[in-house]
C-alpha cells in the first residue's frame, strides 16, 4: 500500500513518562507504516524544557500559531519532588498553562464511547463534551485571611476615579477573595464554543450562577447572548443547532436526565469540576480526550490523562504494564483528521477515521487494557493486554479495515 502524504506538518509535542513511550509505539506501529508523516518535531519532556530554559514550550505553541495543528504528549507540571528528581534549573511551569496563554483558548473535553461500556448514567446515550473556560476567576483570585475588621472592594478607573463598596464587617476571624475576568476573554471563550458546536453539529449549553452573581455570572451570560445572536444564530439555525442557556443548578439537573450529545460550556471552576464527574460517570480518564481550540482557529490535540507515573516506574523497573492508550491515539488521528480537513485531504481524514474505528473494534471484541475490564459489560468475554499487544491488536484490525 502506498503510504498516505501530507502537505503541511503537525506540531509534535513530545512528553514525559509511560506517555512518552506509547507515544513513540503510537507512531512507530500504527501511523508511520501507513502515512508519510510530516512533523515538526518540538521535545517537550522535562529534561529538554530545563535544559532549553522552558523555550522549547513557547517555540512549540508559536509553531501552532503558525501551522495551527498539534499534537501534545501528555508532560510532567514539576513541583517540589520533581525538582530533585530531574535536578531542574527551575519549577518550571505547566507546559499546558504556558501553551494556552500563547493560544488564548477553551479546552473541550470529550469521553471516547462504547456499546459495551455503560455509562454510570444510564440515559447517557451519546457523549457529553464539556467547553471549559481557561482564564481567570479562582484560579488568578487574590485571598486573605483576616482578624476582625472592615473588608472593601475598591477600583480606581485610569482617571483616578473610586468605585468603592463595602463587602463585610468582620466582627470576627475570616476569609477575603477577589477575583477578575476580561471581556476580551469571555468572548474569544464564546466564539470557540460556538464555532466548536458548528464545527460538530451539535447544540450548545451554557451556565452559570447568573442570578446571585448579578454583575460577574451575568456578564458571561450577556457576551454569549450577544455573540450568538450577532454572529452565530442564522448559522446555528440553519444547521438545526440550538444555543441553550439556563441556570447551572438547572443545567446539572438537566444533563442526568439528557441523552447526551451536545456541548456543555462552563466557566473555569464549573469545568474543571465537571469534566472529572463526567469522564468518571462515562468511563475512564484514559478514555477522556482533549482539544485546545483558540478563536483564530489553530487545534491542540492532546489525551486528559497525565503521564501515569506509577506505570512508568513499573516499566523502568522491567515489569509489565497495560496503559491504556486509547485517548493518546486519538489525539493522534484527531491532529490528523484535522489536518487533512484545513489541506483538503481526504485520505489523511479516512485514515484517522479508520484507525479510531480500528481502536473501538478491537476494545468491543473483547481485547482491552486493565482499565478498562472492570467498566465492561458482564456479557463480553474481556481478553486483558499489555499495552504493546494491545497496539499490535489495533494495528491488525487497522490493516484488515484499511
Ligand atoms: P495520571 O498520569 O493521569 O494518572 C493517574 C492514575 O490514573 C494512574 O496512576 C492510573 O491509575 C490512571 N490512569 C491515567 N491514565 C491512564 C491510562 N492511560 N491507562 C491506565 N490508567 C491510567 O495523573 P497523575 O498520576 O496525577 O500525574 C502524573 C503526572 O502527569 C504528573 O507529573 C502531572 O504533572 C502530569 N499531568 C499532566 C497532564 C497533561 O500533560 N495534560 C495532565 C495531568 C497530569 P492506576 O495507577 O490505578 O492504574
Ligand atoms: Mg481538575
Amino acid at each position: 500500500m502506498e503510504k498516505i502524504k501530507m502537505l503541511t506538518p503537525l506540531v509534535e509535542m513530545d512528553g514525559d513518562e509511560m506517555t512518552r513511550i506509547i507515544w513513540q509505539q503510537i507512531k512507530n506501529q500504527l501511523i508511520l507504516p501507513f502515512v508519510e508523516l510530516k512533523t515538526e518535531y518540538y521535545d517537550l519532556g522535562l529534561e529538554n524544557r530545563n535544559q532549553t530554559n522552558d523555550e522549547v514550550t513557547t517555540l512549540s505553541a508559536l509553531a501552532t500559531k503558525k501551522y495551527g495543528v498539534a499534537v501534545k504528549c501528555a508532560t510532567i507540571t514539576p513541583n517540589k519532588q520533581r525538582m530533585s528528581e530531574y535536578n531542574l534549573k527551575e519549577m518550571w511551569k505547566s507546559p499546558n498553562g504556558t501553551i494556552r496563554a500563547i493560544l488564548d483558548g477553551t479546552v473541550f473535553r470529550a469521553p471516547i464511547t462504547l456499546p459495551i461500556i455503560k455509562p454510570a448514567v444510564k440515559t447517557w446515550e451519546k457523549p457529553i463534551t464539556i467547553a471549559r473556560h481557561a482564564y481567570g476567576d479562582v484560579y488568578k483570585a487574590t485571598e486573605f485571611r483576616v482578624p476582625k475588621g472592615k473588608a472593601e472592594l475598591v477600583f480606581t478607573d485610569e482617571k483616578g476615579n473610586e468605585q468603592r463598596e463595602t463587602i463585610y464587617n468582620f466582627e470576627c476571624d475570616g476569609v477575603l477573595q477577589g477575583q477578575y475576568n476580561k471581556d476580551s476573554s469571555i468572548k474569544s471563550f464564546a466564539r470557540s464554543c460556538f464555532n466548536y458546536a458548528l464545527n460538530q453539529g451539535e447544540d450548545l449549553w451554557f451556565s452559570t450562577k447568573d442570578t446571585i452573581s448579578k454583575k460577574y455570572d451575568h456578564t458571561f451570560k450577556n457576551i454569549f447572548e450577544e455573540i450568538y445572536i450577532n454572529e452565530y444564530k442564522e448559522e446555528f439555525e440553519k444547521n438545526g443547532l440550538e444555543y441553550f442557556y439556563t441556570l447551572i443548578d438547572d443545567a446539572v439537573a438537566r444533563v442526568i436526565r439528557s441523552k447526551g450529545g451536545f456541548i456543555w460550556a462552563l466557566k473555569n471552576y464549573d469545568g474543571d469540576v465537571m469534566s472529572d464527574m463526567v469522564s468518571t460517570a462515562f468511563g475512564s480518564l484514559a478514555m477522556m480526550t482533549s482539544v485546545l481550540v483558540s478563536p483564530d482557529g489553530n487545534f491542540e490535540y492532546e489525551a486528559a490523562h497525565g503521564t501515569v507515573t506509577k506505570h512508568y516506574y513499573k516499566y523502568l523497573k522491567g515489569e509489565e504494564t497495560s496503559t491504556n492508550p486509547m485517548a493518546t491515539i486519538f489525539a493522534w488521528t484527531g491532529a490528523l483528521k484535522k489536518r487533512g480537513e484545513l489541506d483538503n485531504l481526504p485520505k489523511l481524514i479516512r485514515f484517522g477515521e479508520t484507525l479510531e474505528k480500528a481502536c473501538l473494534d478491537t476494545i468491543s471484541a473483547g481485547f482491552m487494557t486493565k482499565d478498562l475490564v472492570s467498566l465492561c459489560d458482564s456479557s463480553v468475554e474481556v481478553k486483558p493486554m499489555l499495552t504493546n499487544e494491545f497496539i499490535l491488536k489495533i494495528k491488525e484490525r487497522l490493516q484488515e479495515i484499511l
